[in-house]
């Protein structure tokens, strides 16, 4: 499926000049103040293949907070951790409303519609709360592992910041608690969705330590099982229809990759068989998706001939 790949460098190069030049008419993420601070024109991207090649242009050292990205890394922890009682608390289904809204969480009796949503991504940190005697460690020390680097840390202002302006999401998580579906205390729960959220990682990183996605759940770098097969497919599954939130459908249409965003302006997109795209800039849609995050994978997706549905 995949076409020439010889010139990668040259093809990422002229993607993030191209995306630097565009007049992005989008914003940053200022419902977590600490966000508003990143500079907006940064434009980085990474593309690591399972056969150990990292291949980046722009700012794809820059470490940024992956927010939403981290639901991914979680939702692994979680169904390592508890298998398929899991799916008894959180649905698999594209929830078609925006990645905090709390309209359908009532209706459907506090199960959220899937995990990338913010509900569902509180269900997977109450399983990690209850199932680890400091869940936000081993949280941290599992992206170390996969990224191969220790210096990975939580920006703690971007988690102050959090903290202070959660409130819709501790209103998701009351109403799931009311309905008995968290079991921790509401407060740890939101502490250790924070710092998952918080977590700073550049491109290279990110696309790094999401290669197992790629790769049947088998790190390709370390030969570790990070997860079955089986769940790496269900994973890559509910990130094509969930992942992009509301625009999963038009990135499907136009993309055709398993792919999760985070609102800190990172994508992410898996190429099983071959490899993981990060891009990254922090300007949003509507939709809490980086414009230009998007462009470039989408670019690169219809260079390549990536798209799942050849
Ligand atoms: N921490 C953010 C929130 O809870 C994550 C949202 C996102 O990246 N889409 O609102």
């Amino acid at each position: 499926m995949l076409k020439n790949i010889s010139n990668l460098q040259a093809t990422l190069n002229k993607l993030v000049t191209d995306q630097q030049g565009i007049n992005s008419e989008g914003k940053v993420a200022d419902y977590i103040p600490a966000l508003a601070d990143v500079p907006p024109n940064l434009v980085g991207i990474s593309v690591a293949t399972i056969d150990g090649d990292v291949t980046s242009a722009g700012d794809f050292q820059v470490p940024f907070s992956i927010q939403s990205i981290s639901k991914v890394f979680g939702l692994v922890m979680a169904m390592n951790r508890i298998g398929d009682d899991l799916w008894q608390r959180v649905n698999m289904e594209p929830s078609g409303q925006p990645f905090n809204s709390i309209i359908q969480l009532e209706w459907e009796k506090g199960i959220p519609r899937n995990p990338f949503i913010n509900a569902g991504a509180l269900l997977v940190a109450d399983v990690l709360t209850s199932h680890f005697s400091t869940s936000n460690l081993a949280f941290l020390t599992f992206m170390r592992s996969l990224a191969g680097d220790e210096d990975i840390h939580i920006d703690n202002s971007v988690y102050q910041s959090e903290l202070v302006h959660g409130n819709r999401n501790a209103a998701m998580a009351y109403l799931m608690k009311s309905f008995k579906n968290i079991q921790a205390e509401v407060p740890d729960v939101l502490s250790h969705y924070f710092t998952q959220c918080s977590i700073a990682m550049s491109c290279q990183q990110l696309a790094t330590s999401l290669l197992f996605l790629a790769n049947k759940g088998i790190d390709p770098n370390t030969k570790n099982n990070i997860c079955t097969a089986r769940d790496a497919h269900r994973v890559n599954a509910i990130l094509s229809t969930s992942g992009m939130y509301d625009q999963s459908g038009e990135f499907a249409f136009s993309v055709g990759l398993p792919a999760k965003s985070g609102v800190g302006g990172g994508v992410v997109a898996i190429v099983p068989g071959y490899g993981v795209i990060c891009a990254w800039s922090p300007l949003l849609n509507t939709f809490g998706n980086s414009i230009v995050g998007t462009n470039l994978v989408a670019g690169l997706a219809e260079e390549l001939g990536l798209s799942i549905y050849h």
